[in-house]
């Protein structure tokens, strides 16, 4: 019963730290202890604690500072997909990442980024998992290849297995890491999925997201 009661307090507080840690990002922040501490109302001491517990679950992605390099969908560092909302404009880890972060602020948003191939501008406008328009037309994303986004390497400026393409002609001609072995969505898959995959990360920042 104790440990049961421990269990839940840990949970709640992790989550109220987890939420802050993802405003702070997505404010282009930087979530110090001290900052989370002030946000949350709690302790540096718990802060402290949930932000080991975050960071064993990969939820948080640290660096050997004790800086906070990603908590997903955000990045802490700058990345090649930026999505803006009227709230703020974050970057986010990956193509899928991206497609999530208007579900998580639950605002519509515009995602800014590139062809993996061409470099060619690509620009989505997103509410929830509905994708309101697109430019170019045939946006297409390479979705897989990691059995867990804490394989790859912290600080890169865009995961390399997850992205989007302007179309299937150059997604087609794109050559993968040679660990790839993911698939190609339409834009509207990834949208779905995007959402479903952080359904979690979605119901805690919804739920303890700090006062803006
Ligand atoms: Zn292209």
């Amino acid at each position: 019963m104790a440990f049961r009661e421990i269990m839940v307090s840990y949970t709640a507080v992790d989550d109220r730290v987890h939420a802050a840690v993802l405003h702070e990002l997505l404010l282009r922040q930087t979530p110090t202890v001290e900052q989370l501490a002030r946000v949350t109302g709690l302790p540096a001491i718990a802060v402290d604690d949930a932000m080991g517990r975050l960071r064993e679950r990969g939820a948080v992605v640290g660096d050997p500072t004790g800086g906070v390099v990603a908590a997903y969908p955000l990045s802490g560092v700058p990345t090649s997909h930026v999505v803006a909302l009227d709230v703020a404009v974050a970057w986010a880890n990956c193509a899928v990442d991206a497609l999530a972060v208007p579900a998580m602020v639950g605002r519509p948003g515009t995602i800014s980024s590139q062809c993996t191939l061409c470099s060619g501008s690509i620009t989505i406008d997103v509410e929830g998992t509905v994708v309101r328009s697109r430019e170019p037309a045939g946006v297409v994303v390479a979705y897989g290849g990691l059995t867990d986004c804490r394989d790859r390497p912290a600080l890169v400026r865009s995961c390399p297995f997850v992205n989007f393409f302007c179309g299937e002609a150059h997604a087609a001609q794109w050559q993968p890491p040679t660990t790839w072995s993911g698939r190609f969505l339409s834009l509207d898959q990834a949208a779905r999925l995007a959402v479903s995959n952080f359904h979690h990360v979605i119901e805690v920042y919804q739920r303890f997201r700090p006062e803006q």
